[in-house]
């Protein structure tokens, strides 16, 4: 066995064999990958190993068709041939109009991935699938790339591919333990020897926490059982003279797929239950958990229903073993938080559709820095402190229960909830706050207008609207206050600090005390890593404020770029401070009453900070304005925010304050052009793109991603951020619907909603940049024609926060 190596690749199912052959492709052979045993003696050997093109976003579709697309190549290898059934098709069953609309956006979704979908009927589907009937049926989704593969011929022919390229794997070579250097390289010590590596990829499949462990970290990642069964022959199959589609049903929680002459159906039972919470013995390799038909009786009887040839087929064989799933139902792909050199390829809930697409993006991670897509939906650092395995397992739990019912916008489901909370948080509840999940923190979402008001939730614009409508126009008349939680926010400090943030920012960022300022971080490709705003303080304390989810994804970009020689320390406030919001015309006379000190536009101008009292609270004051209405941001110490909300309740009860949420903010930020982190600003593209060129400095010595992107101007634009009116009321744009001219996609929605203020259904998109006229923004399916215009529509010199 080798002692020295560059990656070592620890697990052989789909993810570890797709990572080892998509580092040798992407140009690195000097890697290795350890099995503990057999390759695919964890889940992967007995999957039901559907390969969907279906994804939630254009990430998730792209990268489900690179494996496709790379499975096919595999299939047509005349010297190590697969099994690969691509292009039976599949349908994903609909009985709520809902559901529907929710086909007619993820198809819009996949367009913009030249994946093309359709949405059928119910007649249509019974017509594609001869087994089924059609009622209580609507109608689906068509793919017609669906089908499956055999997934243990799937990791052998990508094991060969990577030995072909130089890569070695050793079997039975289970890792017992990991060091970590100074230097941040690694020693993976297995009972076979040790081997030194630079890099270390976690892809232990059910057994990731055993290796997490060894490096001193805990992934949210538990296991659930889940079974299928394989039929005898149905001669109905044989009679219809063609493969039968898959089927996927949300109705009554089962998918079915043609397996030779009979059927192989797997169950998302409500009565479902996780696995290996306790530990898993050591034993189990190639191993089932026992059969336990009689737990999804409920949903067998739906299948049984909706193909009545079911009933008169005899069950062949039983499977029930453990799957991955995570907090959000996306697998954990790319750096793991708070580690150096080590990447991991975990929680995969559909590995075997997925894993080539998975191993793809992680590989060009691990060299490049960055993938091809924006992977953010698929980062491990997308949860940070709440996500454990005990809220994991809570999830997984209800994410099975509603396998293929997915999200509704804005829905957020009951399990889990209160992950992180602020002395807030119940009494807002108690005025009547609907809150929205922000990174596991509940934020208010809207106030209701009466205690037993519900959302229906759905596509179209519905009751909250007129909610939301007169929550804004609380903020533009009078004053509004909001609560702010999880807002990322560090204290840096430090002799090199300046030369630091000059290096990271790509435009000048004030370093005046007193003077706040907004700056763009690129990566080494150029395009936008991060977004922040810069604060500085008395006695040159500086606080860098950012999304707030972005926290772990920040703090590794930013510790990654200190150098060895340079004194910068960044200290994490995030968890300790809460931002109230006091917005609106009223705010200055709120701020005055309860803060000492001079509030005038002369003694406190937009975008400055300063240290005050609210009350008997200390806290740190900007007068920034994301709603576009004159603002201040108020952070405080959350000991004292209670102190603090009461003390602005209280001296805002005279100028009408009412609380607002998070659904008026997005209206209001929208009609201002302000962007959303990892909806608009994504690392696909660069800042001109962005149409942030305004903040970019060229003539700076240097930045990260100078060179890359003074390269990009020759090329010119690939895409560019514009902002949309819509010639509709009934219903906002989703993120990732096509935007089209003449039938042909040109861009793609990043975030939408209703502009209350300037009474417009606005979209922000990146389109092409020569795609100007004729547009159309495909909603729930349908055209609706689309004008782009000015990004700020609502007070466009900016008087109101500078008033
Ligand atoms: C019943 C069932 C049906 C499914 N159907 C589908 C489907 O239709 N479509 C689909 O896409 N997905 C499906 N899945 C999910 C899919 O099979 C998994 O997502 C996928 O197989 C996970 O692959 P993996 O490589 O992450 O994990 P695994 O296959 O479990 O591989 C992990 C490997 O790591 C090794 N390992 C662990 N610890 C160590 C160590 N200390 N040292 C060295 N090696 C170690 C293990 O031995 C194992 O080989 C199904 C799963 C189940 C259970």
């Amino acid at each position: 066995m080798k002692t020295q190596t560059r990656v070592v690749v620890i697990g052989g199912g789909i993810a570890g064999c797709s990572t080892l052959y998509h580092l040798t492709q992407e140009g690195w052979s000097d890697v290795v990958l350890l099995e503990r045993d057999e390759l695919t003696s964890g889940t992967t050997w007995h999957s039901a190993a559907q390969v969907t093109n279906f994804g939630m976003n254009q990430t998730m579709v792209g990268l489900k068709t690179h494996s496709i697309n790379l499975y096919k190549e595999l299939a047509e290898d005349k010297d190590y041939p697969i099994n690969y059934h691509h292009g039976d098709g599949g349908i994903r069953l609909a009985n709520t109009q809902a559901q529907m609309d929710g086909y007619a956006h993820f198809a819009s979704v996949a367009k913009g991935m030249d994946v093309d979908f359709e949405v059928i009927d119910a007649a249509e589907c019974a017509r594609r699938h001869p087994l089924i009937s059609t009622d209580n049926l609507i109608g689906g989704l068509w793919d017609p790339l669906d089908g499956d593969i055999d997934p243990a011929q799937l990791c052998q022919a990508l094991a060969r591919r990577a030995r072909k390229a130089g890569a070695e794997i050793y079997r039975h070579t289970p890792v017992t333990k990991l060091t970590q250097h100074k230097d941040d390289s690694w020693t993976v010590h297995t009972e076979k020897g040790d081997i030194d590596c630079e890099i270390v990829v976690n892809a232990c499949g059910y057994r990731v926490n055993e290796v997490a462990s060894m490096m001193g970290v805990q992934h949210p990642v538990t296991s659930m059982e889940h079974q299928y069964f394989l039929t005898e022959d149905i001669p109905a199959i044989t009679e219809a003279g063609h493969r039968m589609p898959l089927l996927r049903c949300p109705i009554s929680d089962y998918y079915c797929r043609q397996e030779k002459n009979g059927l192989l159906v797997g169950f998302y039972e409500q009565d479902c239950k996780t696995w290996g919470m306790d530990g898993i013995d050591p034993k189990f390799v190639n191993a089932l958990c026992p059969d336990d038909l009689d737990r999804v009786t409920d949903v067998l009887e739906g299948a049984f229903a909706r193909m009545p040839a079911l009933m008169e087929t005899g069950i062949r064989t039983i499977v029930n073993g453990p799957i991955t799933y995570t907090i959000d139902g996306a697998p954990l792909v790319g750096p793991i938080p708070n580690k150096r050199n080590a990447f991991c390829i975990i929680g995969l809930r559909a590995g075997i559709g997925e894993g080539g697409g998975h191993g793809w993006l992680l590989a060009q991670q691990i060299v490049h820095g960055e993938a091809c897509y924006d992977t953010w939906c698929i980062d491990p650092r997308r949860f940070t402190g709440h996500a454990n395995v005990e809220l994991t397992a809570l999830k997984a739990i209800e994410d099975y229960q509603n396998e293929f019912r997915f999200h509704l916008p804005h829905e957020h489901r009951e399990a889990g909830r209160h992950a992180k909370t602020t002395s807030l948080t119940p009494i807002l509840a108690a005025e009547g706050a609907e809150f929205t999940v922000v990174n596991g923190w509940e934020r208010m979402d809207y106030i209701k207008p009466t205690p037993d008001f519900t959302e229906t939730h759905g596509y179209y614009y519905n009751e909250v609207f007129d909610v939301v409508k007169a929550e804004v126009n609380a903020v533009q008349t009078a004053v509004g206050l909001t609560e702010v939680n999880g807002f990322n926010r560090f204290e840096l400090s430090g002799t090199d600090l300046r030369p630091f943030l000059d290096r990271m920012f790509c435009g000048r960022i004030t370093a005046k005390t007193g003077r706040v300022g907004l700056g763009y971080l690129l990566n080494h490709q150029g395009n936008i890593k991060a977004e922040a705003t810069i604060a500085n303080l008395p006695d040159g304390r500086v606080w860098y404020g950012s999304a707030a989810a972005a926290e772990y994804h920040d703090m590794d970009w930013l510790t990654q770029n200190i150098r060895a020689d340079e004194d910068v320390q960044i200290r994490s406030l995030t968890n300790e401070h809460t931002i109230l919001v006091l917005a609106g015309p009223k705010a200055r006379a709120v701020l005055t009453q309860v803060a000492r000190g001079d509030w005038s536009a002369a003694a406190f101008p937009w975008l400055s900070v300063r240290e005050a009292f609210i009350g008997i609270a200390p806290a740190v004051i900007m007068s920034v304005s994301f709603s576009g209405e004159h603002a201040y941001e108020i952070h405080v110490p959350n000991a004292q925010l209670y102190a603090a909300y009461l003390a602005l309740r209280k001296a805002g009860a005279a100028h009408g304050l009412r609380l607002f949420g998070a659904r008026a903010v997005d209206s209001m930020r929208l009609e201002k052009g302000y962007r959303h982190w990892k909806a608009d600003l994504i690392t696909e593209f660069n800042p001109f793109e962005s149409d942030l060129g305004r903040f970019v400095n060229l003539q700076k010595p240097d930045f990260i991603g100078k060179a890359a992107l003074e390269a990009a101007q020759s090329t010119g634009l690939r895409r560019k951020f514009v902002t949309l009116v819509l010639d509709s009321d009934n219903a906002p744009a989703q993120a990732g619907d096509s935007v089209v001219q003449n039938g042909q996609v040109v861009g793609t929605v990043t975030s939408a909603d209703w502009g209350h203020r300037t009474g417009k259904n606005i979209a922000m998109a990146f389109i092409k940049p020569e795609a100007t006229e004729n547009l159309m923004v495909e909603v729930i399916g349908q055209p609706v024609p689309a004008r782009t215009v000015e990004p700020c529509r609502y007070d466009p010199e900016n008087k109101l926060p500078k008033s």
